[in-house]
């Protein structure tokens, strides 16, 4: 029978190391935090190769006394909390005394540091966890400390590193936390010598917040504040047209520290509710205030999930603080996407109609009852106005392959009709069997009844089978760019899109690497128009930069073509000509009642002889 032994100090750390040094980002993050917590008003970071040769990191703090230097880097040694009570009072970022040592342990370490009071800096090095004795030398104030071949003693660690560039990304994402939540802080960050970021310190978080992510985010930032028995929330939310396609765009801070949280996630959506298309997510950046003894943040080795004393009264703080904002600013359900200053050039989703209405819509083919409460045509009043926006002129903004076949014939993917049918006019239904309606919706009368269909929903469907079939073959019409496309993105996407190059050219899409968080889009797909191809990139990247979505390729490829066929479709809004809705029509095989568009929508309606006959008590 094995006899139970205690672990020795260095698998004791490596276990620690295992939980909370999974990338190089994870050392930056330690590290800047103990930064932070010394009180540093300026932090350098260097890195080399992705993190995985060098880390470096150099602050003007208060340093390390040169006889802690050995317990700095000694496993549960810190000089942040005393007793377990502390741990209710938490006021520094780090607490756990975990970090130095486990880092040491999986890397070559070397810490300089220097007190105020102190003559000189000490130094030590810590090779595969056994430390140097400290030794004198020459140093500035503060603390240096370097990292270098990290996991090299770990090599299955090390072997599930990323590409240079993946890495990167996630350090940049890393530091980017700790500069939003320090905006007084001098921080520069820099790349095998090029600096990817140089934030000088700042009163001002908007200064901050668009040097980081530009003019356009900062710009259609809305500030919100309220406070509720000692509990602050404030900072700012984006409109909505700066939404995002996963839940990454929402920055939550809790006392300093980079959180999230699902519950507040959640109450933020809600506050979106009707402003944003489904499966679209807001951008936010929300600063939580409250007392150490109101949240747990001694839950998960990161400190990423807390645990908050009343869930639920926050829930509703934040809910209220954000959703009364809108409501003071007309941005409701009924004004939705219109805010006075809206920015000239809508975004497609501008032009759809708030998510409550497409909500009462949502009807199961299976319970035909349109007599009830979720009756179609009733519930019209809920939309806004039927055209919130002017539509885009046909043609235009539509990507070639659209509708406008006649003029690039080899990209129509819409057939000619199958001779049998007759022309119609959309307008007047009498000669003819479908109508637009609201400019989004074609109701067609079939042998069997009567079928409303979501005019984007089919075309989309179109474009993906179109598409489809091309990619398959293998040749997708694709066009090079006069000029190509810068796109900026964060790093971390920057790198992911990068890598996934060859599945991206697949699809006729050609990026580059330019340098920095942007790429040049050099070839796009006939089928879309230029102006959507800034917005699909950065769909793309958000989806890639997704956790948790490890599919594989043939899944990629296949979100992918849903993407695009999203981008070029018609859209709702969009008036059709007789002869589009024809051609639309022509293909309406291709959607059935039961077919739900990925963003879980109905496509289509239909409705029975029969059924109209009960409706309308013609039925004995
Ligand atoms: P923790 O931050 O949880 O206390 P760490 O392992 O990260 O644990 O750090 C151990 C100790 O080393 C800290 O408590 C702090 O006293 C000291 N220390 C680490 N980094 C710095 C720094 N940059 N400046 C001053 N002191 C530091
Ligand atoms: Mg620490």
């Amino acid at each position: 029978m094995p006899r139970i032994q205690q672990l020795n100090s260095h698998v004791v750390n490596k276990i620690a190391a295992g939980e909370v040094i999974e990338r190089p980002a994870s050392v930056v993050k330690e590290l800047l935090e103990n930064s932070v917590d010394a009180l540093a008003s300026r932090i350098e970071v260097d890195v080399a190769e992705g993190g995985s040769e060098l880390i470096r990191i150099v602050d003007d703090g208060e340093g390390i006394h040169p006889e802690d230097l050995l317990l700095a880097v000694t496993s549960h040694a810190t000089s942040k909390i005393r007793s377990a009570e502390d741990l209710f009072s938490v006021h520094t970022l780090g607490f756990r005394g975990e970090a130095l040592a486990s880092i040491a342990e999986v890397s070559r370490f070397r810490l300089r540091s220097r007190t105020a009071d102190a003559s000189e800096a000490w130094e030590l090095e810590v090779n595969g966890g056994v430390a140097s004795t400290p030794r004198a030398c020459g140093g500035p104030v503060g603390t240096l400390i370097e990292v270098s071949q990290l996991f090299a003693n770990t090599p299955v660690r090390r072997k599930f590193l990323k590409t240079v560039s993946t890495e990167v990304g996630h350090i940049t994402e890393q530091f980017t936390r700790i500069a939003l939540a320090n905006p007084r802080l001098h921080m520069v960050l820099r790349h095998n010598q090029r600096v990817i970021h140089e934030l000088p310190a700042t009163e001002r978080l908007l200064e901050r917040l668009e040097l980081i992510y530009g003019p356009e985010v900062t710009q259609s930032l809305i500030p919100v504040e309220s406070e509720l028995d000692g509990i602050r929330v404030w900072g700012f939310v984006a409109h909505p047209n700066q939404s995002k396609s996963t839940a990454k765009g929402q920055c939550l801070f809790l006392n300093g520290r980079w959180v999230t949280d699902r519950s507040l996630q959640h109450a933020l959506l809600e506050a979106y509710r009707g402003l944003l298309m489904v499966g679209r997510y807001p951008v936010t950046f929300l600063f939580l205030e409250m007392p150490a003894d109101q949240v747990d943040v001694n839950v998960h080795p990161t400190k990423a999930e807390v645990r908050f004393r009343d869930s639920q009264k926050l829930y509703r703080q934040m809910l209220s603080t954000v959703r009364s904002k809108f409501l003071s600013l007309g941005l409701n359900l009924d004004t939705s996407l219109r805010l006075g200053d809206e920015p000239s050039s809508a975004s497609p989703a501008d032009r759809l109609p708030p998510m409550s209405a497409i909500r009462q819509l949502s009807f199961s083919p299976a319970s035909t009852n349109w007599s009830g409460d979720r009756a179609p045509f009733r519930p019209y009043p809920a939309l806004p106005t039927p055209t919130p926006l002017p539509p885009l002129p046909v043609g235009e903004g539509r990507g070639e392959g659209a509708l406008s076949g006649a003029t690039h014939p080899h990209a129509n993917p819409l057939p000619e009709g199958d001779g049998t049918r007759q022309p119609q006019s959309a307008n007047a239904p009498s000669s003819g069997r479908a109508i637009q309606i609201h400019d989004s919706y074609l109701v067609v009368e079939t042998d069997e009844g009567m079928t409303v269909i979501d005019q984007h929903a089919l075309h989309e469907r179109i474009m993906y089978e179109h598409l489809r079939e091309r990619v398959l073959a293998g040749r997708v019409e694709s066009q090079r760019m006069l000029l190509p496309e810068p796109v900026e993105l964060s790093a971390v996407e920057a790198g992911l899109v990068v890598e996934q190059r060859e599945t991206l050219a697949q699809l006729g899409l050609s990026v580059d690497e330019f340098g920095g968080n942007t790429v040049l889009v050099t070839s796009v797909p006939v089928m879309l128009s230029k102006a959507s191809i800034v917005q699909l990139v950065r769909d793309i990247a958000e989806r890639l930069a997704t956790p948790g979505q490890n599919v594989t390729r043939r899944d990629l490829l296949d979100e992918l073509l849903h993407m695009m066929s999203c981008k070029a479709a018609i859209k709702a809004g969009d008036r059709l000509t007789p002869e589009e809705i024809d051609s639309l029509l022509a293909q309406r095989h291709l959607i059935q009642d039961a077919h739900h568009c990925p963003h879980g929508r109905p496509t289509a309606l239909t409705m029975s002889r029969l059924e109209l006959d009960r409706q309308f008590g013609r039925l004995g």
